[in-house]
């Protein structure tokens, strides 16, 4: 019996675009929205029907509706999607469903709703309680609506939270930063995101720096405030579950550790990335090319990828090294036949005598310095 798989949608519509994303998401209008559910439905039907994948990963547990903004989608839009997983999915009674939500543009009443057709998990987009900061990014919110929403999550009766933050924005002080933690675990979430700034070629903040009018930060004061964030999460009582999620006791991310510990995921929707334990693949960014692809009965799919039996053990390295307890050498052994400490002897001696990664008992794991250079130490394996 192969592990419950998860459901992830992607809902690609926003109020407007943030200066630093590079997410399929574009702005909401009505139409467009009406066609793209009545699209996804047609690929959550047809995908279920297939007889490889719908057998083999019909029983599911983690829903996840990211963007995007999913909270730009009315209720009613909200529940037929909901409705569409529990017609072509068996969910399991203990699912977990998260949705994505933006602190400026939900209300109290919208998410008493939400709570009632069944999600039971928020993850807030919060990245900032400084309000400049929050301007510089072109966010639409400000810190005291993140403040504001969150409290109302709480009082609509959802009892899991997450938010997620970004480090590492331009002109960003290691006091701004150690102030926007204080404020984050001030509202006790459950679940903490952090995110090191990116920025894509094409992203506007990017071009703002280019043109000097701001000053990107450098990598030792980025790395001062990971370090910065890993002690106070540990003094809250956060654990650092993955490298860029924490979460109180019992608080993980459910749909989130699939993506770490090779577990069966669907992928529905505008760039959706899924993967059934032998093959990746993911669909069409473009929205219109995705809705013509449905409309002429072809699957939205852009990219695939069948992975062998290398391919999956180099995987189950460097994705379980994201985690807190790292790989467990003899089960990776048993279950691909590799011993890692003869096969990738050579990089092994280097990343240990680097001080990237260590050995906790029978378990591989990544050192505190080495999560900092993670890209480094997953390279290793690739
Ligand atoms: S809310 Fe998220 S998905 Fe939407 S534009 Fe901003 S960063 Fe991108």
């Amino acid at each position: 019996m192969s592990d419950p798989a998860g459901i992830y949608i992607h809902i690609p519509f926003c109020l407007s675009r943030c200066h630093y994303c590079n997410f399929a998401t574009g702005g909401y209008q009505p139409e467009l929205v009406r066609r793209y559910l009545s699209a996804l439905e047609k690929e959550i039907e047809r995908s279920a029907s297939s007889s490889d994948r719908g057998n083999s990963m019909k029983s599911v547990d983690t829903v996840y509706f990211g963007g995007g903004t999913p909270t730009t989608l009315t209720i009613e839009q909200f529940s037929s999607l909901i409705t569409l997983c529990r017609r072509y999915f068996e969910l399991a009674p203990d699912f977990e469903m998260t949705s994505e939500a933006n602190p400026g543009s939900i209300s109290r009443d919208y998410l008493q709703d939400l709570r009632a057709i069944g999600v039971n998990r928020l993850s807030f987009g919060v990245q900032s309680f400084d309000d400049g900061e929050l301007q510089m990014i072109g966010r639409t919110h400000t810190a005291d609506e993140a403040r504001a929403a969150i409290k109302a999550a709480r009082a609509a009766g959802f009892d899991n939270v997450s938010l997620d933050l970004i480090a590492g924005l331009p002109e960003q002080k290691l006091e701004t930063w150690r102030m926007n933690l204080a404020e984050a675990f001030t509202l006790a979430p459950d679940h903490l995101s952090v995110y090191l700034l990116e920025l894509y070629q094409d992203a506007p903040l990017l071009h703002r720096i280019e043109r000097g009018e701001l000053r990107a930060i450098d990598d030792e004061l980025t790395v001062e405030m990971y370090f910065m964030l890993m002690d106070e999460a540990e003094k809250e009582g956060y654990e650092h579950y993955e490298i860029s999620n924490w979460a109180r006791p019992g608080f993980a991310s459910k749909h989130n550790l699939k993506y770490w510990t090779g577990a069966p995921y669907w992928a529905f929707g505008v760039s959706a990335a899924g993967y059934d334990g032998r093959s990746r693949w993911s669909n069409t960014r473009n929205i219109h090319e995705y809705l013509e692809r449905i409309d002429r009965g072809c699957s939205p799919v852009a990219d695939s990828v069948d992975l062998d039996y290398d391919d999956r053990q180099s995987e189950n390295l460097f994705l379980r090294l994201r985690l807190k307890e790292g790989v467990n050498l003899r089960e990776h052994r048993e279950r691909f036949g590799v011993d890692v400490t003869d096969r990738y002897q050579a990089e092994l001696s280097r990343l240990r005598y680097a001080d990237l990664i260590e050995m906790v008992e029978d378990n591989l794991v990544i050192s505190r310095k080495g999560k900092v250079l993670a890209n480094e130490v997953f390279a290793a394996f690739v």
